[in-house]
C-alpha cells in the first residue's frame, strides 16, 4: 500500500465472561499476526499451571501491584475475582508510537478505563459472548484449571460482565471457533484500512493532486 508515514497502532481490546473463549482468541490472533504486541498485564493471582512470569501475566504481589498504580505505571487496573489486574503503560506506549497494533485481554474495567484514557482514539473493543450459558459452564470445567470454587465465582460474576456487552464496538458470539476467528480477523483488517489510521494518505493524496495539475490540467 503507498503510504509515507507509519501507521497508527490500534488498541485492540477483547473482553468476554470468564471461558467465553477471549484468551484462545487472542492466541489465535497473534498467531495470525506475529506484527501484534500482546499486553502482558500485571496480576495479584497466583499463577495457573504452565503460566510463565512475563510471558501470560507479570505476577506480582498486592505491595508492588499498588506502587506500581501509585507511580502512575498502569494504563488502567481493576479488581476482579478477588484479585489486581492491570495493563502496563510502558510497553503500550512503545508499540503504537512504532505503529504497532497492541492487543488487550482484560474486563469490562479495563477496557472502560482505556476508553477514556489520552489513548482513546486509538481504541477498537470487541466483546466475545458464549453460545449459552451452558457451554459457558461447560468450557470453564472442561478448561480444567480452576478448582469448582472458583469456576462458581466465575459463573456468579458472568452476568456482570456480559452486561457491558453493549459499550463494545463489536461483539461476537463465539459458538464455531474457526468461524468467529475469521469474523475477528475480517474486524481487525478492516479497521486497519479505516482513514484515520492512515497517516500516510495525507501524503498520498497531495501526490495525486500534483500529479493530476500537471497531467490534466
Ligand atoms: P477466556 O479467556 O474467555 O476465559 P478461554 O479462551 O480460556 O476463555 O476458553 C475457555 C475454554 O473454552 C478453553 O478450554 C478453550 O479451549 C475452549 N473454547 C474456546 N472457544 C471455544 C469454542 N468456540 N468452542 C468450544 N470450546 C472453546
Ligand atoms: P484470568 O484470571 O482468567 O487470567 O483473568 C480473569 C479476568 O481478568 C479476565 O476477564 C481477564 O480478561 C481480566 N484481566 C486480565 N488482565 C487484566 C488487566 O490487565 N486489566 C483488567 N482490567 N482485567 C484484566
Amino acid at each position: 500500500m503507498p503510504q509515507t508515514d507509519p501507521r497508527r497502532g490500534l488498541l485492540i481490546i477483547l473482553s468476554s465472561p470468564s471461558g467465553a473463549g477471549k484468551s484462545t482468541l487472542a492466541r489465535r490472533l497473534m498467531e495470525w499476526d506475529p506484527t501484534l504486541s500482546f499486553s502482558v498485564s500485571a496480576t495479584t493471582r497466583a499463577p495457573r499451571n504452565g503460566e510463565e512470569d512475563g510471558v501470560h501475566y507479570h505476577f506480582l504481589s498486592e505491595t508492588e501491584f499498588k506502587t506500581k498504580v501509585i507511580e502512575g505505571e498502569m494504563l488502567e487496573h481493576a479488581h476482579v475475582f478477588g484479585n489486581f489486574y492491570g495493563s502496563p503503560v510502558g510497553p503500550v506506549r512503545e508499540a503504537i508510537n512504532d505503529g504497532c497494533d497492541v492487543l488487550f485481554d482484560i474486563d469490562w474495567q479495563g477496557a472502560q478505563q482505556i476508553k477514556t484514557s489520552a489513548l482513546r482514539d486509538h481504541v477498537l473493543s470487541i466483546f466475545v459472548l458464549p453460545p449459552s450459558i451452558a457451554e459457558l459452564r461447560r468450557r470453564l470445567t472442561s478448561r480444567g484449571q480452576d478448582a469448582e470454587e472458583v469456576i462458581q465465582k466465575r459463573m456468579q460474576k458472568s452476568w456482570d460482565e456480559i452486561s457491558h456487552w453493549d459499550g463494545y464496538d463489536y461483539v461476537l458470539i463465539n459458538d464455531d471457533l474457526e468461524a468467529t476467528f475469521e469474523r475477528l480477523k475480517t474486524i481487525v483488517s478492516a479497521e486497519r484500512l479505516r482513514q484515520p489510521q492512515q497517516p500516510g494518505l495525507v501524503n498520498f493524496v497531495r501526490g495525486l493532486q500534483s500529479e493530476f495539475d500537471e497531467a490534466e490540467r
